[in-house]
């Protein structure tokens, strides 16, 4: 029996969120129907998707809360979770949110829901605050270039082990060097991670200590962590002169906030700087979202992973940012990828970045300033308690001897969480939010768990514990951004000046193929605001995060009734870190069985890049499968070889609805072929947002699929990150699912970590938790029928003026659909101009040239409504006469010269051949809600070819 969809008029009750999230009304579902003719939405599905898939049952989900029962909720639970005053360091530090950032930055749907910056003249707000990010970073660290932001900590490290092993020279490379030299002193979850990135490559990985250890030609490169993982300061120079000696190339894991006092890294010799910034003004959320760095020098600049905003000009020759590079990082460079990163950390590097612009260098020194003189007054103090600290160097972190035994118990009476290494070994890693009363407290739990006379402070102490060579005499941040906006209302009016620049879903419709940009509901946002759940520390005890676990779990349960699976890992911060984990849980699967050999990944021509960068990085031989003219998986291709492959098989990576956005029929035969070969199927889940309670990954016989939290569970883009990426597995899989070394996670014989936190971005779990819980079952269904609905009704509507590439066998498309834009050529109109021109008309472009050059990919989603779908309709109508009237022979037209900036149509000069009101106002709704880009069109070979990407210098603004 096949599921029957029930009546839609719920969505007219004020307390069901679906009628809330769902943009179509009741009322506008026959005129819908009769534009894609069909009687009704069951009609319309059993047309898209092929009956042997539908799922028999609707999906076992709790039923659906309100809104206002839902945050009650929240709240509840959030109570769960125990608020610590926590000193456990290890990478992760409470660190206070400037309100001023935190209202109009994360609290604001301008910022939250923008995409990844690919259209510049609609994004040069958050291009302008990744550039100061990219400033802050290369000047606090001492290095030359930095890209936008890497996922975490520990995944930088690992992207630091991997870039130096492509750069090793050609010596090393044709001797084989593969050994890596990574620091005793490095934080457990980055070893953990390195060692998971290392096992696929060959890479060896040998442990010790910096100051013993062996310098030899077997080794290309090595890791050092500043300060170390308990807090000492060390004097790597001579160790980094050492290294170079043999050609060895050095990555130094530091402390963002130490480096205002510290030595820069790149005054000694490091070749790659990482870490994180999250102690600039994030919440620690139990893990992440965090945005970490990645800074090196000019030489490596092609090899440098992630994303890089660099500066160039527009048409009129203004200046303007861009994505540098954006070619090679979009078509990731697929078998010959390094790193499969495309979504990063975007709106947290934005808050980092404020973090300082709001701080300044002064302010930032201050801060560094006011952690460092309580750490050395508290370790004072201690003394004189008898209590003896070890580091003969440190910033923010004192090591002592004591008996922990005795210290643990009274701490945690007090609601006081300290880094117990050993019995006799604790850690205290102070923090920007750390008072007097702190440190009175810290001092009388030491005296009593040691049964001694508390020692009053009544003051911070002016002391230093920096030794003299790592004390930073460089000055940072001197540019006119970082010394300008330190009132509130200087910097209310920056970040809305730059908000103001860019186009986001709070303006209008963002039809971004195989993106889901859908609603971000408020009410899914706002308990991200709270401290009961911002304020927890990732290797907190498993007690105090009840609240956080509870809701973890649920979510984990919901996501594994969605897709069919058994078990799911919340771990990977994105979905190319999903695939990889994927990947590596497969490979671990074959390897449990001896059958290491496996090592073949099958992937359609058609596959996101990320899929085969991340086969590759799960040491994966990627063979390429041929899809057929109709756009589908050439079978006879992909049974051909898989026979070739039989005996290496280890996995066939498929996206379903196809990239080309059609429910291929014949995917159980697929999904079948793999399974009698030996082989596993992973499921690439971005399209997820057409299966959600119609059908799902094990139905259709994968075994292994991501879901982009940040796609299909409302999780916002942010303008490229965060993200979430979980996997969900079948049963063989559950065993593998990957772990963490300092707080139990994952399956029995669980893969080493593929994030730095147990559960990845906990914080933002919370976004895709509410999504389920307010949706329940029918609403999520719902979503899923009306997006589909919402993709057939554009089809309809854009017929006859665009061509759809490729549809299902019914004649349906999915969730989106291709339009074919090459014919355009013959009128000199290249996709792009489209692009542009729709910004024009106040919409940010589909995807553009994926999966297929030429083209545009059109994802509406279920979260628009009808109005929203006629005014795009019109705009693509509109635009398609435009290019009737374009010649190739005259490129002088209104779509070449898109978009149209406000200082072009009000200069007194206007030399086009079309009226300013074309221009500008080309449609009756366009003047209502007008958008103006702030710049003409960018320049991106210029870009390129002169790559920079930091903020002009101070002495730039003072010629100017
Ligand atoms: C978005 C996407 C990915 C990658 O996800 P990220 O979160 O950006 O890493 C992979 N495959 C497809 C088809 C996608 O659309």
């Amino acid at each position: 029996m096949r599921l029957i969809l029930r009546k839609t008029a719920y969505l007219m009750k004020t307390d069901v969120f679906a009628s809330r999230h769902i943009g179509i009304r009741e009322e506008d579902l026959q005129h819908m129907f009769k534009t894609v003719g069909v009687e009704n939405l069951e009609q319309l599905i059993y047309e898209t998707i092929p009956n042997d898939i539908r799922l028999k049952t609707p999906l076992a989900l709790e039923a659906p809360m309100s809104e206002h029962k839902f945050l009650e909720h929240l709240q509840n639970l959030s109570e769960k979770n125990k608020v610590f005053t926590t000193y456990i360091g290890l990478g992760y530090h409470e660190s206070l949110t400037p309100s001023v950032i935190k209202r109009n930055i994360l609290e604001n749907p301008g910022w939250y829901t923008a995409y990844t910056p690919y259209q510049a003249e609609i994004a040069q707000g958050r291009l302008e605050a990744l550039l100061n990010f990219q400033t802050m970073i290369c000047d606090l660290t001492g290095m030359e270039l930095a890209n936008a932001s890497l996922l975490d900590e520990s995944t930088a490290a690992a992207e630091a082990m991997t870039m130096l092993y492509e750069v090793r020279s050609r010596e090393q490379k044709k001797n084989n060097v593969v050994k890596f030299f990574v620091s005793e002193e490095i934080l457990p979850q980055t070893l953990s991670l390195l060692k998971t990135r290392a096992i696929p490559l060959d890479i060896e990985l040998v442990i010790g200590n910096h100051e013993t250890f062996e310098f030899g030609a077997d080794f290309y490169g090595a890791i050092l962590q500043y300060p170390g993982k308990h807090g000492q300061v060390n004097d790597y120079a001579s160790f980094i002169a050492k290294a170079k000696e043999q050609e060895i190339k050095v990555a130094v894991a530091a402390d963002i906030l130490s480096l205002t006092l510290l030595t820069p890294p790149g005054e000694f010799g490091a070749d790659v700087v990482v870490g994180t910034t999250q102690r600039f003004g994030i919440p620690l959320g139990y893990g992440g979202p965090h945005a970490a760095f990645f800074a090196t020098k000019d030489a490596y600049k092609r090899s440098i992973p992630g994303r890089i905003i660099g500066v160039t000009k527009d048409t009129d020759g203004n200046p303007a940012l861009r994505m540098a590079l954006q070619t090679r990082e979009q078509h990731i460079k697929r078998d010959k990828a390094t790193s499969n990163i495309c979504t990063a950390q975007v709106l947290l590097a934005v808050m980092a970045g404020m973090y300082a612009v709001y701080h300044g260098p002064k302010g930032l020194k201050y801060i560094a300033k006011k952690v460092h003189t309580s750490a050395a007054t508290l370790a004072d103090a201690l003394e004189q308690l008898g209590v003896y600290q070890i580091n003969t160097s440190y910033f923010d972190t004192i090591t002592v001897k004591a008996d922990a035994t005795l210290v643990k118990p009274v701490a945690e009476k007090n609601e006081v969480n300290f880094l117990y290494s050993d019995d006799q070994t604790i850690s205290i890693a102070l923090n920007e939010a750390t008072s007097l009363e702190d440190l009175q407290k810290v001092v009388a739990i030491f005296a009593e768990a040691l049964d001694k006379d508390v020692i009053a402070i009544d003051v911070v102490k002016d002391l230093s514990a920096i030794a003299p060579v790592s004390q930073r005499t460089s000055p940072f941040l001197e540019n006119v951004v970082f010394n300008s906006y330190h009132s509130e209302t200087e910097m209310m009016r920056y970040i809305k000046k730059l908000e103001r620049k860019d186009l986001a879903l709070n303006h209008s419709m963002i039809s971004l193929g195989s993106c889901t940009m859908k609603l971000n509901a408020a009410s899914e946002m706002l308990p991200l605001s709270s401290a009961q759940w911002g304020n927890i520390h990732p290797f907190a005890p498993i007690e105090q995060a009840e609240g956080y676990q509870t809701m973890l779990k649920a979510l984990e349960v919901d996501l594994n009734i969605i897709t069919g699976f058994a078990g799911t890992s919340l771990q990977p911060n994105s979905g190319a870190q999903g695939e990889y984990a994927g990947l590596m849980v497969i490979r671990a699967y074959h390897e449990s069985r001896n059958d290491s050999h496996r090592n073949i990944c099958l992937i359609p021509a058609s596959a996101h890049g990320t899929n085969p960068a991340s086969a590759v990085m799960a040491g994966m031989k990627v063979v390429v499968t041929k899809t057929d003219e109709k756009g589908n998986i050439d079978v006879a291709d992909l049974e051909e070889k898989v026979a070739k492959h039989a005996d290496n098989l280890a996995a066939l990576m498929v996206t379903y609805p196809s990239t080309h956005g059609v429910f291929e029929s014949s995917i159980k035969h697929i999904t079948k072929l793999i399974h009698d070969n030996g082989g596993q199927v992973y499921m690439d889940g971005a399209n997820m947002n057409a299966q959600v309670g119609l059908t799902n990954p094990a139905t259709i016989g994968a075994d292994v699929c991501h879901l982009n939290l940040h796609k299909t569970f409302a999780i916002p883009h942010g303008g490229g990150g965060p993200g979430v990426g979980p996997i969900c597995v079948a049963k063989q899989l559950v065993p593998f699912l990957p772990g963490n070394p300092v707080i139990k996670t994952g399956g029995e014989k669980a893969i080493s970590a593929i994030s730095a936190a147990p559960w990845g971005s906990s914080l933002v779990c919370l976004i895709s938790y509410g999504y389920i819980k307010m949706l329940g079952e029918q609403g999520l269904r719902h979503s899923t029928e009306i997006a589909i609905l919402n993709a057939n009704y554009i089809k309809h509507r854009l017929s006859g003026n665009y061509e759809v590439l490729y549809t299902g066998e019914k004649g349906r498309a999915a969730h989106e659909m291709i339009l074919d834009c090459r014919p355009f050529k013959q009128n000199g109109i290249e996709v792009t101009d489209i692009a542009k021109r729709l910004m024009d008309y106040g919409f940010h472009a589909p995807t553009v040239s994926f999966p297929v050059a030429g083209t545009v990919m059109i994802e509406p989603t279920e979260s628009e409504g009808l109005a929203e779908l006629d005014r795009f309709c019109s705009a693509m109508i509109s635009i398609r006469k435009e290019i009737d009237e374009a010649s190739a022979e005259d490129v002088d037209n209104v779509l070449k010269n898109a978009p149209h900036t406000l200082k072009m149509v009000t200069a007194d000069a206007w030399k086009f051949p079309y009226s300013r009101e074309k221009a500008a106002f080309p449609l009756e709704f366009v003047s209502d809600n007008k958008f103006w880009p702030s710049v003409r069109r960018v320049d991106d070979a210029y870009g390129d070819r002169n790559l920079i990407c930091t903020c002009a210098p101070i002495e730039a603004y003072m010629e100017a």
